[in-house]
Formats: C-alpha cells, sequence, structure tokens
C-alpha cells in the first residue's frame, strides 16, 4: 500500500444530494492529502430529473456498485466511500439483495460475515438482525450470531469497550420477561470475553445508551435495527457514518439517504461524507482491519449447547496489542 490508501468513490445517486456533496468533499484540500482519490463512475452519468426515484439512476448505481467491486477484487483500492444511493431506484433496476452491502458482498463473491455497524462520533454499534420485520427477530437471536456480532466489532475496533444489549425489557429480568439473555445473549458474551474481548453485558436497552453516552462504553451490539438506530441517531444523526463491516476493505457512507427535498439547492451538508471518508482513510490505514480471517464460521448459525465454547473454534487474536485505536470520525 502507498503511503496514502487509494480510496474509491461513488457519487451516489444522481437524483439526490450525493454529486453536490461529493464535489464539496473533492473541493476540501485535506481530502486529497489524505488519500488518494480513485473515482468510479461510468461515463456518461444519465440525465435524470433531481428528487425523483429513477430506475435509471438506479441501474447506473449498480453498474457503478459492480465496478467498485471489480476494483476491490482486483486489489485497486484500499477502501470505497460513497454518497447516498437510493434502495428503490435500485430495486426498481433489478436488485434482488436486501442492500447495496448485500449486493457488494456477492458481487466480490464474498461469503464471510458482513454487518452493518452505524457510526456516531466516538459510539460505535452493530446489531444482531438488521432488515428483517421484528416478528423474526427473537429466532434470529442465537448465540453464534450474538458472538459474531461482538467479535466483529472487536476486530474492527480493537480494544474497545463493547456493551451488550439485552433483547427483552429490563434484559429478561432473571428469566420473567424473556429467555434469550440467559439461553443465548450471556453465554456469546462469556464466550466472548474468555476470547480475550472486552466485553459485557447483557444490559438493560432502555439505560445503556446513556452509559455509552456518558462514556462507559465505546461500542453497543444491539439485537435489532430500531433498538440502536433510534439511540444513535437521537445521538447525532447528522454527523452518523454507516460502516459495512467485514467486507474486504472498509466501505463507508453517511447515514443519511438522498434528500430529495434539498436536492439541487447547493445547502447540502458535507458533515457526514467527510467523516465518511475520514473514517475510510483511518480504516484502510490501519492495514484492512476489516479484512483479518473470519474468527468463527463464515455464517452465523446456531452451535449446539456443547459446542458453544467449545476450545475448537478459532481464536482471535487480540488486536489491541497490534494496532492502535482508530480515532472516531470527525
Ligand atoms: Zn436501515
Amino acid at each position: 500500500m502507498s503511503l496514502r490508501p487509494r480510496i474509491g468513490l461513488l457519487t451516489g445517486d444522481p437524483t439526490g444530494i450525493g454529486p453536490e456533496i461529493t464535489v464539496k468533499l473533492l473541493a476540501m484540500p485535506e481530502t486529497r492529502e489524505q488519500a488518494e482519490i480513485i473515482p468510479i463512475g461510468e461515463r456518461p452519468v444519465p440525465d435524470v430529473p433531481l428528487g425523483k426515484v429513477s430506475r435509471v439512476a438506479g441501474a447506473w448505481t449498480l453498474a457503478n456498485l459492480r465496478l467498485a467491486a471489480e476494483a476491490i477484487f482486483g486489489g485497486e483500492i484500499d477502501g470505497l466511500v460513497y454518497a447516498p444511493l437510493n434502495k428503490q431506484a435500485m430495486k426498481l433496476a433489478g436488485m434482488q439483495q436486501e442492500d447495496e452491502m448485500h449486493y457488494l458482498a456477492d458481487h466480490l463473491d464474498f461469503r464471510g460475515l458482513c454487518s452493518e455497524i452505524n457510526v456516531a462520533d466516538a459510539l460505535w454499534t452493530s446489531r444482531v438482525t438488521s432488515h428483517v420485520p421484528l416478528r423474526a427477530v427473537a429466532d434470529l437471536i442465537t448465540e453464534q450470531a450474538v458472538y459474531d456480532s461482538i467479535a466483529l466489532l472487536s476486530r474492527i475496533r480493537g480494544s474497545a469497550r463493547i456493551a451488550v444489549a439485552g433483547l427483552n425489557p429490563h434484559a429478561g429480568e432473571g428469566g420473567l420477561l424473556g429467555t434469550e439473555e440467559i439461553k443465548f445473549i450471556r453465554p456469546a458474551v462469556e464466550r466472548a470475553k474468555a476470547d480475550g474481548i472486552n466485553v459485557s453485558g447483557p444490559y438493560p436497552a432502555d439505560t445503556l445508551f446513556i452509559a455509552a453516552r456518558r462514556g462507559d462504553f465505546d461500542a453497543v451490539v444491539t439485537m435489532y435495527h430500531d433498538q440502536g438506530q433510534i439511540a444513535t441517531k437521537l445521538l447525532g444523526f447528522e454527523r452518523g457514518v454507516t460502516l459495512h463491516g467485514g467486507l474486504p476493505v472498509p466501505v463507508t457512507t453517511p447515514a443519511h439517504g438522498t434528500a430529495y427535498d434539498i436536492a439541487g439547492k447547493g445547502i447540502a451538508n458535507p458533515g457526514p461524507i467527510k467523516a465518511a471518508f475520514a473514517l475510510a482513510v483511518t480504516l484502510s490505514a490501519l492495514g484492512h482491519a476489516n479484512a483479518r480471517p473470519r474468527l468463527s464460521g463464515s455464517t452465523p448459525q446456531p452451535l449446539p449447547e456443547s459446542q458453544s465454547a467449545a476450545s475448537d473454534s478459532p481464536r482471535p487474536t487480540p488486536l489491541s496489542q497490534k494496532h492502535p485505536e482508530p480515532p472516531g470520525p470527525q
């Protein structure tokens, strides 16, 4: 890797604020100081009306994601940043996957664990389940799935103090309000601890983020989408960054969307894409922290109780000794 990481940059869906914030990002002198920018995108950019979902724009976006996947696959970039895409447009253009992360993963032929990590200032959250109906959540909470979420955060953030949320009110209140904590979450936390990860929990989710905001923790593992999203969005939506954790190179994007209400007005805030860019640079510079070998199997699958803490499962190397703590985005 050269001195500066090579960061691929996608302008995002052309119907939204993506191109505007990308131009603003590139106009900042520090951007090119921090990285070698590799623009990725088919030419010409389609001529589509602003502020409206467009299948043509969606198809262009998907083509660009495939180009990005090729660049990652070919070792041409060390990280990828993209301005907001439009999921509806990509679906109209034929995307079968649930989101762009899985689209990228499929086009990278990546079969390992990848998961959306939300970064708001210094606080990181991962989640055990993501874009699934709430009704399906409880069945997807397994010891292996919880362990994988903890391990992924630990792999990317080294010695972070990780807290794990419970699923049920009051973290189950000793089994009175649900047993997932006893059966799956606590055993996963214990196993991760035994692997040398700085983790604790499960904690009642309603008060956990108060402690995290106070600075008691660096990262929180949540059990489902809104548990973490509501908290982190309240804490600082306008600075939020999404990291596709686990992919072979760091892939980041601002947490906000295409913002059709202000598209084309020239008033979009480049702060979040700047934070996304800074995070991709930091993680790339850490030497592909995302590309560490899988810790515990490639797919989150429940293990029988007897195997769950078996000594033959691969042990992670604590990254804290090898890598400095990446700072949070600005
Ligand atoms: Zn979401």
